[in-house]
């Protein structure tokens, strides 16, 4: 039971998917998938998932992809009811949680001020993972004590930044990037500036979990540029526990967990 009571028809279900490998979604997300009659997809969800939803399903791609054609916001709300009160078994895909940057609470409220029966399948968030899957624990017992995961979205300085940066570079926490390729050097620098030791361990994972997955590891003050060919979806760590990337990629012959990472060691 739980999350995995049956899907009722007109209710619907919004999946976090994990962070690309379809190994890491939930059992819970998988059934919602297997019984959905509509599936609305984004990018970052494992797209082998599909392949466990009905053929008879419709799946509906409302990818936002930078500078693409996109689905608004409200129009991905609006399916959401439109389909549901329509009695059909919806299931809202998308990649790793719904509630970390994935504007999954605007959906859920969507649903619910439409009266639509909605439940939150949590998902496995690439901020965690990603970083694991490089051979990168985001606390290690006395090297680091908490992690701290930021937008890159907006850079610092900009009016609509909200992000304390001098208190994030004296934290003491491993620093968690999403979405700051394009940023990574403002944020660097300003970190730095901002009293971050430059020789601060850092890495950067892009593709996560995927079979094209990329590591690349410098000191905070060098990653920025020698991670400037990798493309998004990637995370950069920020903090003593990014030094493990290096020592894993070096005895990881073995380990399953990044045997398929084509380390780039600089
Ligand atoms: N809700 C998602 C995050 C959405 S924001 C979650 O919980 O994982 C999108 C950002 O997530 C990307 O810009 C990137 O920083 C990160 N991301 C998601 N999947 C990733 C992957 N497979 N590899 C590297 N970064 C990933």
């Amino acid at each position: 039971m739980g999350s995995l009571a049956p899907l009722l028809p007109g209710t619907v279900a919004l999946v976090g998917g994990g962070p690309g490998d379809p190994g890491l979604m939930t059992v819970a997300g998988r059934a919602a998938v297997e019984q959905a009659d509509v599936l609305l997809v984004d990018h970052l969800a494992p797209a082998e998932a599909l392949a466990w939803a009905s053929p008879d399903a419709l799946v509906v791609d409302v990818a936002k992809l930078p500078r693409g054609a996109f689905t608004p916001q409200e129009r991905i709300n609006e399916l959401l009811v439109e389909h549901a009160r329509a009695g059909r078994r919806v299931v809202r895909l998308k990649g790793g949680d719904g509630f970390v940057f994935g504007r999954g609470m605007e959906e859920l409220l969507a649903c619910t001020e439409a009266d639509v029966p909605v439940r939150v399948v949590p998902g496995v968030t690439s901020s965690v993972a990603v970083p694991a899957l490089g051979g990168i624990p985001v606390t290690h017992r006395g090297l680091v004590q908490g992690f701290s995961v930021i937008s890159g979205h907006v850079p610092p300085g900009h009016p609509a930044s909200t992000l304390d940066y001098a208190a994030l570079a004296r934290s003491g926490t491993t620093l968690v990037v999403l979405m700051g390729v394009a940023t990574l050097p403002d944020i660097t620098a300003t970190l730095v500036e901002n009293g971050l030791d430059p020789t601060t361990p850092a890495a950067v994972i892009a593709r996560g979990g995927h079979p094209d997955q990329r590591v690349v590891h410098a000191p905070v003050i060098e990653i920025a540029a020698r991670a400037a060919h990798l493309a998004p979806p990637a995370i950069t760590v920020i903090g003593e526990v990014a030094s493990f990337a290096a020592l894993s990629a070096v005895s990881a012959a073995t380990a399953d967990v990044v045997s398929h990472t084509l380390e780039e060691v600089i």
